[in-house]
C-alpha cells in the first residue's frame, strides 16, 4: 500500500509535501481551504503553479495526493439554505482539487438533522448528481467516506453508500474512501483475519470493493459498534495491529493509498513531544510481511 498522512497546507498547498516526506510519507491528503469557514478565497495562479512545480518534484516520492472537503459541508441537512450553501461549497471544492489536478476528493455524506436516513440519503444523491452533473470531463472523484454513525450521520451502513453509488450512476466521477475506525464502530468487526474476510465480503456485495479508492488509516478509542469517532494511534487503540496487518497485506490494495488522522504528536511525563506520524507509519510498515 502507498501509506501516509493527513499533512498542514498551511502557507500554501504545496508546503504540504516538504511536511509528508519528513514525517516519511508514501502519500500526502490535504484540505485546500480552512475545515470550519463557508467561504474561501480562489486560489491564486501562481499558487496553482507552484503546486504543480512541486507536486511534479515529488512525483514518484510523496504521491498520489487526497483532498478532504470541509467538515461544514452538509447537503443532507433539514434546512435548505444549508443545502443550497453545502452544494456551493461543494462545487467549489472540486473545482479547486481540479485545479490543482488532484484526483480524490474525499467527502463526508452528511447528517440528516432528524429528517431520517431515507430522506437525507436521497438530497445527497440529488447534490451529487447536480454537481457531477454541472462539472462534465473534470478528473476530480468524490469518495464517500465510511462513517461512524455518530448522531444523525450518514454513511455508517454499507447500504448507505451502495444506495448512493447506485442513485448517483457515475462510477468515473465516484467511489469510496474506506476508514478503519469509523467502519469498526459503526459495527463492522475487522480485528482478525476471519473478521476482516467477512466484513470485505459484505462491502463488496452491498458495494462492491472496486467502489474503494483510498484509505483512512485510524485506531480507535471506542469499541465495536458505539458509533463514536475518536482516533487512536496504529495499534493502542480497539482495533489494534492486526486489523492494520490485514489491510497491509491484502494484494487488493497493493496500489491504494491511506493515510493516517491520528493525532500528530505525543507528550511523555517530562513534556517531551514525539512526532506521532513517524511512529504511525513505522507500525505500518511493520506489519507487512
Ligand atoms: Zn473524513
Amino acid at each position: 500500500m502507498i501509506l501516509g498522512a493527513q499533512m498542514s497546507a498551511s502557507g500554501g498547498v504545496w508546503k504540504a509535501f516538504a511536511r509528508a516526506e519528513e514525517a516519511g510519507c508514501d502519500t500526502v491528503m490535504v484540505y485546500t481551504k480552512s475545515n470550519r469557514q463557508w467561504k474561501s478565497k480562489p486560489i491564486p495562479e501562481k499558487d496553482v503553479n507552484k503546486f504543480r512545480e512541486t507536486a511534479a518534484t515529488y512525483t514518484g516520492n510523496v504521491d498520489p495526493m487526497v483532498v478532504h472537503a470541509a467538515y461544514l459541508i452538509n447537503v443532507a441537512s433539514d434546512k435548505p439554505e444549508v443545502v443550497a450553501k453545502s452544494a456551493v461549497a461543494l462545487r467549489d471544492e472540486i473545482e479547486r482539487a481540479e485545479l490543482l489536478g488532484i484526483e480524490r476528493l474525499v467527502f463526508h455524506p452528511g447528517s440528516h438533522m432528524g429528517a431520517g436516513e431515507e430522506a437525507g440519503l436521497a438530497k445527497v444523491a440529488a447534490a451529487l448528481k447536480q454537481v457531477i452533473a454541472d462539472t462534465p470531463g473534470y478528473q476530480v472523484r468524490v469518495c464517500l467516506e465510511t462513517m461512524a454513525g455518530q448522531g444523525t450521520n450518514l454513511g455508517h451502513r454499507f447500504e448507505h453508500l451502495g444506495y448512493l453509488l447506485t442513485e448517483i450512476d457515475a462510477p468515473e466521477r465516484m467511489g469510496v474512501c474506506f476508514d478503519t475506525c469509523h467502519v469498526f464502530t459503526a459495527g463492522y468487526d475487522i480485528r482478525t483475519p476471519a473478521a476482516y474476510s467477512e466484513t470485505m465480503a459484505q462491502f463488496d456485495e452491498i458495494v462492491g470493493l472496486d467502489q474503494i479508492k483510498c484509505f483512512h488509516f485510524n485506531d480507535s478509542k471506542f469499541d465495536l459498534g458505539t458509533r463514536k469517532d475518536r482516533h487512536q494511534h496504529i495499534g493502542r487503540g480497539f482495533l489494534g495491529e492486526q486489523a492494520f496487518a490485514n489491510f497491509v497485506n491484502d494484494p487488493r490494495w497493493q496500489h491504494h493509498p491511506a493515510h493516517l488522522e491520528t493525532p500528530k504528536t505525543e507528550k511523555d511525563d517530562d513534556g517531551n513531544e514525539t512526532e506521532m506520524d513517524a511512529v504511525n507509519l513505522a507500525t505500518l510498515r511493520r506489519l507487512i510481511v
